[in-house]
Formats: C-alpha cells, sequence, structure tokens
C-alpha cells in the first residue's frame, strides 16, 4: 500500500454502475483520487479510514448529461437577463454546489451563457468554489431563429456550412468538451419557433458533426420532431436530446439502438411547464409543453423496449426543473417502466459513455473515486436518491 490516503467504505448494498445486480453487502476501497477495489467484503488495509454505513448503498457519484448551469429553473428566465455578470457567475457556482451535494458529481451544461460557465470551471480548478466535474459546451450552435433572442448569450447562431463549422471551432477555442446544436425548434422558444421543425439543413450538420469529430469532440443534437431527430442521426451525432418524437419512426429508433446513439430524454423538462406549480409560464410555452408530454413518454417507452441506449439528462434550468432536484428525473424514468436499477445506470455507466468517459461512472479499480453513500436501497425504492446523501467523494475528497 503506497502513502496515499485510503478510505474504506462498507454499506448494506454496492451499486457498481455497468448494469451488475447490487452487492450485498458491498465495499468500495478508495486510494487517492482512484478507487483501488470493490467487493462484499474488504479487509482495511493498516492506516485506513472506516466509514461503516450498514443501512447505507454505495453508487458512483450520478451523471446528469443536461443541464444548464446559467440558469435557476425560475417560470420566465428572462427577468434576471440583465444582471451584472458577476452577479450571474455566482448564481452558477450556487446551482454547481447543490448539485454537488445532490450526490450528482457530473454534469454536462450544454448550452452556457457569455461563455462564463468557463470561468466557473476554472474558478473550481483554483480552488475557488466546488462543483462536479464540468463537462462543457459554451454556447449552442443553431441557424438564425426566434429561440436565440429568448437565452441571450446562450446562441451561436450560423447559417450555412462555413459560418456552422467557424461557431463550433469558436466553442472548442474557448475550452468546449463537447458540441450542443439545434436540430429542431425548441419548446421555450416563442410561440411561432416550433419544435416539431427541422432546423438545420443535411448539410449544416454534416458541417457541425465532422468539425466537432475531427477535434475529437462528441456532438450533442437538440431535437423533437422525427424530420430533425432523422437528419442529425444521419449526420452522425452521438446523443439526441429530448427526442420527444422518435417513437413516430421506429425504423430510426432501431437504427438510433443499433449504432449506439444515446437519447437523452429529459422527462423533467416538461413536466413542471405543462401543469406548473405557480404563475408566470407563458400560455403559448405551457400548451406545446402539454401537447408534447404524450409524445415524450411514448418515445420513452419505444426506446426502452428497443434498446436504445438512455442516459439520464435533466435539462435543470427549465421552469420549476431545479439544480439539486436532479433526481427526479430518476423517478419519472422508473414511472415510465425502467426499473430502479437501469436507472442508477443510466445516470452512471451509461450516462458516463454518452460522455466518451470510461475513468467515471462505474465502481471498478482505476475509476476515479466519485462515489455517493446513500441512506436507504435506491435499487429498491429510486426516491432514495431524492434524500440529501450520506457521503459524496469527488476524486476521492469527501464532499459532503
Ligand atoms: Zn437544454
Amino acid at each position: 500500500m503506497s502513502n496515499q490516503r485510503a478510505v474504506l467504505i462498507s454499506a448494506g448494498a454496492l451499486i457498481d454502475g455497468s448494469g451488475e445486480p447490487p452487492l450485498r453487502p458491498g465495499a468500495v476501497l478508495i486510494e487517492g483520487d482512484r478507487i483501488r477495489s470493490i467487493g462484499a467484503h474488504i479487509n482495511a488495509p493498516e492506516g485506513v479510514t472506516r466509514i461503516d454505513l450498514p443501512d447505507g448503498t454505495i453508487t458512483p457519484g450520478l451523471i446528469d448529461c443536461h443541464v444548464h448551469l446559467s440558469d435557476a429553473g425560475l417560470a420566465d428566465a428572462s427577468v434576471q437577463d440583465r444582471d451584472a455578470s458577476g452577479l450571474r457567475i455566482l448564481r452558477m457556482a450556487e446551482h454547481a454546489r447543490r448539485t454537488l451535494v445532490a450526490g450528482f458529481t457530473t454534469v454536462r451544461d450544454v448550452g452556457g451563457r457569455d461563455h462564463l460557465e468557463f470561468a466557473l470551471r476554472r474558478a473550481a480548478m483554483e480552488g475557488l468554489v466546488r462543483t462536479p466535474r464540468l463537462i462543457l459546451a459554451g454556447k449552442i450552435v443553431s441557424m438564425t431563429t426566434a429561440g436565440a433572442s429568448s437565452w441571450p448569450g446562450m446562441y451561436r447562431q450560423a447559417d450555412g456550412a462555413r459560418e456552422v463549422v467557424k461557431a463550433v471551432r469558436e466553442q472548442v477555442a474557448a475550452g468546449a468538451d463537447v458540441i450542443k446544436i439545434m436540430a429542431t425548434g425548441a419548446v421555450l422558444a416563442p410561440g411561432h419557433e416550433r419544435p416539431t421543425s427541422a432546423q438545420f439543413t443535411r448539410e449544416e450538420l454534416r458541417a457541425a458533426v465532422d468539425t466537432a469529430h475531427a477535434l475529437g469532440l462528441r456532438i450533442a443534437a437538440h431535437a423533437h420532431g422525427i424530420d430533425g431527430i432523422r437528419r442529425a442521426v444521419e449526420a452522425g451525432v452521438d446523443t439526441i436530446e429530448h427526442g420527444t418524437h422518435l417513437h413516430e419512426d421506429a425504423g430510426v429508433a432501431k437504427e438510433i439502438a443499433g449504432r449506439g446513439v444515446f437519447l437523452v430524454p429529459t422527462l423533467k423538462a416538461l413536466a413542471p411547464i405543462a401543469d406548473p406549480e405557480g404563475p408566470g409560464v407563458p400560455e403559448d410555452m405551457r400548451a406545446k409543453a402539454q401537447d408534447r408530454r404524450s409524445d415524450r413518454d411514448r418515445t420513452f417507452r419505444v426506446a426502452l423496449e428497443l434498446g436504445v441506449p438512455i442516459a439520464m439528462g435533466t435539462d435543470a434550468a427549465t421552469p420549476f426543473n431545479r439544480h439539486g432536484e436532479n433526481a427526479e428525473e430518476l423517478e419519472l424514468m422508473v414511472s415510465l417502466g425502467m426499473s430502479p436499477l437501469a436507472a442508477i445506470v443510466a445516470a452512471s455507466g451509461i450516462a458516463a459513455r454518452a460522455l466518451g468517459r470510461d475513468d467515471i461512472g462505474v465502481l471498478a479499480p482505476g475509476t476515479l473515486a466519485d462515489v455517493v453513500v446513500w441512506s436507504g436501497m435506491p435499487h429498491e425504492d429510486i426516491r432514495a436518491l431524492q434524500r440529501a446523501p450520506i457521503a459524496v467523494f469527488l476524486g476521492g475528497e469527501r464532499v459532503v
């Protein structure tokens, strides 16, 4: 044993994130920033810190593949648009903190504002704030569209393949780890932008995909309508965000399953807009969300049936979809027929694959020690993940 600090956690159960059934009991040995070993029982090496939680369950740190840390989940985000950037980045830091203490150790931010998210990551690297691991897209690359005016600083509009190439390269130059493009209109955009309409042309989509892939980045496509989904899949995107109308073409769903394109369903984004808990959601937005919800549910069931890889994502930031309440998405997934264990894997091992990462999402010797201990048995009752975790480790460091 090296002289790196070591922690041995023993609990009633351990879910490794790979899809294997839980170990009962289970234990994980952390050494430095890595997992050293897992097993039903691990003999404590000398000098190890021991944590024994016989009623708890150990899981990998959870991963949310679709958030916007810039926005709070207000009914109408535009009320904060003109706030000073210093205030906005402090809010982002708080959103990131809430997410981390809720057991989410990695988030993919698929659309920030004014590139402030890169400054947040820098602040975390300098130890000024604590955040989950941040996989950042920078600005959303989109055709010229009404939606861009709804979220100032979030879109990079580009028309024609040449401009799209430049827009993608700008995000990479700013520090992006992933590219996000709009393949269809958005639900939350003004009334005349339709989520069912395809946006970028095939040529523009291919330009975006080829540019991202050539630079070693994965690419995520926002897509509700089936025409936009079809075009995005043909162009070679890695993840389909929302995928609302995918159920309309089983052929495309089968192709996605066969090619291993990930669906990020963001079930949590629509529910509170369709049935808001308070006033303030514009009526045209509410009508669009209600329309979409039955499609979204059907798509989730079709994807489950056809074996489409499903990676968990909340779209945290949309109205009443708050940072730190990310685990509610897993309850919605289970309500539509996914097993609790599969939902946990969608937010760990499969989510990591969707992000192209093999060093997180699974508890195995050598992976980064992002580990959470929950009270209760989330593989029996998924709502256990909505209670504050007992302990959260990020890269071997205990942060809760
Ligand atoms: Zn989003």
